[in-house]
């Protein structure tokens, strides 16, 4: 940094005025020197660059008050476009938001092939389509997020995703060198906890976030920041040892929390126990329905696991808000309840434990979110409408 710098400063300043406008939708000029503190002129000045370069835009507000009609300023949502990407076993998510956050489409696409090339392709071919899509736009699409569910070191390279098998893979420059745009690539617990964050607890600074699937991940966050860790891989929880010498894992330990605890264990328990061939959510909630001993059994097992996993996060982080992404848990009555009475330590001190609202869009909403945080160069974004999370 270089104090008195009026360049350097100027940029700090347009970056205040902008997240002020996203935080609050529409806001007066006046508004934002009260809130930020910055003189008028200050404000005039870098707002009247704002809408120069078609970002920001006024309103004149209803009349529906005595006296003089403030003139709103609110980000020019269509000026570009965002690409967020759940890049999952068997199928890709893609969602369109634009610069305001308002999602615009959402598809997702069955892939039949594990092959690193192969999914390549598809991915080039429809972010191509996507960016030839929105490209009248002022600034067409912006950036473009893909979120995998594996482990993503600081340079973005993919070290590994285990479904797919793949490793030590640059998906970023691979598909960079096929499309002029912007890409990054996070790992998906990260992208959730940061959609919970913009989207659900905006005031939480402490939070964790636990997504429960095929295996278990965890997005951090301290401080209102993303915890990454040295090299990028921190949140690998699905391996954290509950077990001594317990089943192996393929990660080469033993006894890993996510062997017990994720839901591709119940489903698997489940189709052997009531000899089934296949299981999903909904025959599970009515397999609850009916009372069926057997999955009450397995599900009360799946908790006490689930819990003993929480235990030791807690103890680790001291979250003010723990955010457990599950559809299991979601279909199973009082989930939270058994889960808050098994973690009865007196070291084990949270704020709350609540169940996602996000579940599965929460990674292609974080992915959105994230990409317009980057394209505007603010130190968050806020994004409280309802209607984002119908
Ligand atoms: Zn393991």
């Amino acid at each position: 940094m270089v104090i008195g710098d009026g360049a350097y400063i100027k940029k700090i300043n347009r970056s205040l005025i902008l997240q002020k406008i996203i935080e609050h939708e529409f806001i007066s000029r006046a508004e934002i020197a009260k809130i930020t503190g910055l003189n008028k002129a200050t404000i005039s000045v870098q707002v009247a660059d704002l809408l120069n370069e078609k970002l920001v835009q006024e309103t004149q507000q209803e009349h529906n008050t005595v006296g003089r009609r403030p003139i709103m300023l609110s980000i020019n949502g269509n000026a570009g476009y965002v690409l967020g990407i759940d890049l999952d076993f068997k199928e890709i998510k893609f969602q369109i938001a634009d610069l305001q956050g308002n999602i615009v489409e959402v598809n997702t696409m069955a892939i039949h092939t594990e092959v690193y090339e192969e999914v390549l392709y598809i991915l080039v071919e429809e972010i191509r389509n996507y960016k030839e899509k929105y490209s009248t736009s002022h600034y067409g699409l912006v950036q473009t997020i893909i979120g995998v569910h594996g482990t993503v070191n600081n340079d973005e390279w993919i070290q590994f995703i285990p479904r797919l098998q793949w490793s030590n893979k640059d998906l970023k420059s691979d598909i960079e060198r096929e499309i002029d745009i912007d890409i990054s690539i996070e790992n998906t617990a990260n992208l959730s906890i940061f959609a919970e964050r913009v989207y659900k607890y905006p005031d939480s600074d402490n939070m964790l976030g636990i997504v429960l699937g095929s295996g278990i991940g965890a997005g951090i966050i301290n401080d209102g920041k993303l915890v990454k860790g040295h090299d990028g891989y921190a949140g690998e929880i699905g391996h954290m040892i509950i077990f001594p010498f317990g089943q192996e894992c393929r990660c080469g330990n033993s006894g890993c929390w996510e062997l017990y605890a994720a839901e591709s264990v119940v489903f698997s328990q489940l189709m052997e126990k009531l000899d089934r061939p296949s299981l999903n959510y909904h025959d599970i909630k009515q397999l609850l329905a009916a009372e069926d001993p057997e999955t009450y059994d397995v599900m009360r097992n799946f908790i006490s696991y689930i819990s003993i996993g929480l235990n030791n996060m807690i103890n680790s982080y001291n979250p003010e808000t723990l955010i457990i992404n599950s559809e299991l848990l979601k279909v199973y009555p009082n989930a939270i309840e058994e889960i808050v009475a098994n973690l009865q330590s007196s070291v084990c001190v949270y704020g709350q434990i609540v169940l996602s609202d996000l579940g599965k869009d929460a990674s292609v909403l974080g992915a959105s979110a994230l990409a317009i945080q980057n394209f505007f160069e603010v130190k968050e974004v806020v994004f409280s409408r309802e209607e984002v999370l119908a």
